[in-house]
């Protein structure tokens, strides 16, 4: 695969009418969020089918907080970094119409994109497994783990477990979208996951080119890809920004 240039994206990113973006965990590295695989990835120390699958929590919760209460003080401090900003930036400009993200960080939002599909969810909110209250975290005391509701129900963060479906209305959006659009530029994600994998496949077969920004090549830039840029996010969109026109 050749490597692109930033050049190219600001090309690509001017030509196209309908662009959205496919985020994952790669995007928020350097906001000091690990991503789950790789050397210093989460999954290193933690088991994912113990620590991440709906049948470990349901079936020891106070283990599996853990791993939540630890990724929890993780994210609170993290804030968004050049590439959130970026994708901010260029839904305001009008060239990027939504992001999709596999992210549970909120950091999207926090950096002022508004139109953001949560496929897997948002740790900064907490459901009641039973009667499907939600919480803030605010109104919960962390220091009593596992959490529980008034109708005795188990409390979870609103983030989606191996073994959940992918909430109803987040994955109708999203597969709109990846059919709908013209370009998808698909940031720091292994692509791994599915169905969240199958997003790019679907934009592509429906005629969009597929931008991926990745340090490390994935399946998909050996199957898929039509562009790759091998930096970090924040570098090659950064880059990018700087070329576009109105900047
Ligand atoms: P992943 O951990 O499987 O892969 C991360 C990818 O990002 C890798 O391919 C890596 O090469 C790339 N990467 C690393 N640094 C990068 C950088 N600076 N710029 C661009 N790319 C970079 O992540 P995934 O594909 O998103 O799948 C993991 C699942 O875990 C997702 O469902 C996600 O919800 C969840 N997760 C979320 C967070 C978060 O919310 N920040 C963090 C960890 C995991």
């Amino acid at each position: 695969m050749k490597i692109s240039t930033p050049d190219k994206l600001a090309e690509l990113l001017q030509n196209s009418v309908a662009a959205i973006a496919l985020t994952g965990a790669g995007i928020s590295v350097e906001s000091g969020i690990p991503s789950f695989r790789g050397a210093y990835g989460l999954w290193t120390r933690y088991d994912p089918m113990e620590y991440a699958h709906i049948q470990a929590f349901l079936s020891n919760p106070a283990k599996v907080w853990k791993l939540l209460r630890e990724l929890e003080d993780i994210i609170s401090k993290a804030r968004p970094n050049p590439a959130h900003y970026a994708l901010a930036e260029l839904e305001k400009m009008g060239r990027l119409r939504a992001i999709i993200t596999q992210n549970v960080d909120n950091l999207h939002q926090e950096a002022g994109s508004r139109h953001v599909i949560e496929f897997h969810g948002n740790a900064r909110r907490f459901v009641c497994l039973r009667c499907g209250r939600a919480f803030d975290p605010e109104t919960l005391n962390f220091d009593q783990l596992p959490l529980y509701c008034s109708c005795e129900g188990l409390i979870k963060p609103d983030i989606i477990f191996f073994g959940e479906e992918i909430p109803v209305a987040a994955n109708k959006a999203a597969f709109e979208l990846a059919k709908a659009c013209d370009l998808m530029l698909v940031i720091g994600t292994s692509a791994a996951v599915m169905p969240a994998n199958h997003l790019p496949y679907t934009a592509k077969n429906h005629g969009a080119r597929i931008v991926e920004i990745n340090p490390e090549t994935t399946e998909l830039t050996r199957r898929l890809t039509d562009y790759y840029f091998d930096e970090s996010a924040s570098q090659v969109l950064s880059e990018a920004m700087a070329l576009l026109p109105g900047n």
